[in-house]
């Protein structure tokens, strides 16, 4: 038997396993169904048969509504970085949401955080919040797009940045609207690039005048793909020489690869960085943009009286008092515990080296990539360097999702079912990576077995 053939066997019994256990969540489901389309709050969210309905989250540990109970790796879409629910922060929220939850004035406790935030962002002299990753990089945009008077903006294949009109091509291959309703004239400014290519990038920075290259600094839903050294150093170099801004999109690698995010961890320094998911922390409306004073003060309505003259920001809940003390509160905490950094990384790179073993082991099925404690695993023929790569050089159609099923049944998660990525706490015990390894060569040792 082959591995397609192990695995089909494999899939049936998986999928029979994970019926039994989750009742509840596929009466849930069926109830989801009526209501939101596809049963889901989020495409994302969903694996076959149907999706798990959480009900509870603390610490590394998730709870699905049949009270099973699972070691979680993704961390609320990355967003936990110190795990769910850490009793500091949602103390520090109880505290200010009595003052409020939502002022729709100006607050001590935004202007608190954004003090804190521009002290050890690295090159974020300014900030404005959002209450999105998308929001975020849609104003950065705009804002870049003001700043250099120009139009065209550089992304990178496979690059995600939310569901923002300009942004959304080539987050897939091959490119266009990703969606339907997006009207390929949307898409006319936008230029695509695959990553780890300088000389793409250095190509399309000679023929178009380029407001912004925006990228994420370690590709992140698209499999976690780390720039190749020099990379992001020479799109800083090349974006100065063509008097484009550089947008790094941090909303992942801020405050998960370093404090400092992909800037301090790589030593580079965009123009404007972009955060979500962390900033927040961990409560809902998690968005900011900054970087230098020079380019952010656009925005200054003072400055630039007329509103046509400046970059326009805003929104109902921008700035709100609960998303600035929990963001602030976790952000403070990480400040203090910097050796989380340095033992996370640690951590994970060991575990993608195990991970990367065990595939070296069993015919080289996969490959482990990522940076810190990004972890994305690919079976593919070769270690993808590019997001083409990470699509077109799969040898299964099933293998991705025989995974999925495998570390569901036997309790943990990560996202997703096609593209396997894992985006732990940094406080992730090491007994549950090691779990991980473990099912992982487990795993491949029974899609691999001879009949
Ligand atoms: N940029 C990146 C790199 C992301 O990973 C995401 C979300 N996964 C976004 C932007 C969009 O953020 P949000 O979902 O908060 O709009």
């Amino acid at each position: 038997m082959d591995v397609e053939e192990n695995l089909e066997s494999l899939l049936y019994e998986w999928r029979r396993v994970y019926i039994e256990r989750t009742g509840r969540s596929k009466e849930l489901f069926e109830r989801a169904c009526r209501v939101f389309p596809g049963g889901v709050t989020y495409v994302l969210r969903f694996f076959d048969p149907y999706p798990l309905y959480v009900v509870r989250g603390r610490g590394s540990r998730v709870w699905d509504a049949d009270g099973n109970e699972y070691i979680d790796f993704w961390m609320g879409h990355g967003a936990h970085v110190l795990g769910h629910s850490p009793d500091f922060v949602v103390e520090a929220v109880g505290k200010v949401a009595k003052m409020g939850t939502h002022l729709g004035f100006e607050n001590p406790y935004a202007v608190e955080y954004a003090e804190f935030l521009t002290g050890v962002l690295p090159g974020v002299e300014m900030l404005r919040f959002t209450m999105s990753g998308t929001e975020a990089n849609m104003y950065a945009l705009r804002l870049a797009r003001a700043y250099t008077r120009r139009s065209y903006v550089v992304k990178v294949e496979g690059g995600w940045h939310g569901g923002y009109d300009a942004l959304h091509t080539y987050v897939r291959l091959p490119g266009g609207p990703e969606s339907a309703g997006l009207p390929e004239e949307y898409l006319k400014y936008t230029i695509a690039i695959p990553f780890n290519n300088l000389n793409a990038a250095e190509d399309v920075l000679k023929k178009y005048p380029v407001a912004a290259i925006i990228v994420e600094p370690v590709i992140g839903g698209g499999g976690c793909i780390p720039p190749e050294e020099g990379y992001l150093k020479g799109l800083r170099q090349l974006a100065d020489e063509h008097g484009a801004l550089l947008i790094f999109d941090e909303v992942i690698t801020g405050f998960r690869l370093a404090l400092g995010g992909a800037q301090e961890f790589f030593n580079v320094k965009a123009d404007i960085a972009v955060y979500g998911k962390a900033v927040g922390g961990g409560y809902p409306g998690a968005g900011a943009f900054g970087g230098r004073a020079e380019v952010m003060e656009l925005l200054n309505h003072l400055k630039y009286p007329d509103p046509r003259s400046r970059a326009y920001h805003g929104g109902t809940f921008v700035g709100n008092p609960i998303n600035a003390v929990a963001g602030y509160t976790l952000v403070k905490y990480l400040a203090e515990h910097r050796s989380l950094y340095d033992h996370a990384n640690a951590l994970w790179e060991w575990a993608r080296r195990e991970l990367d073993k065990a595939c070296e082991d069993h015919n080289r099925l996969c490959w482990a990539t990522g940076v810190g404690t990004m972890t994305g695993i690919h079976f593919t023929k070769t270690r993808p360097k590019t997001y083409a790569d990470v699509r077109d050089l799969r040898w299964s159609k099933v293998i991705e999702k025989a995974l999925h099923f495998y570390m569901r049944i036997n309790s943990v998660l990560y996202m997703d079912e096609k593209t396997p990525r894992l985006l732990p706490a940094l406080n992730q015990p090491i007994e549950e990576v090691k779990i991980f390894i473990e099912l992982f060569e487990k795993f491949l040792e029974q899609a691999t077995k001879k009949s």
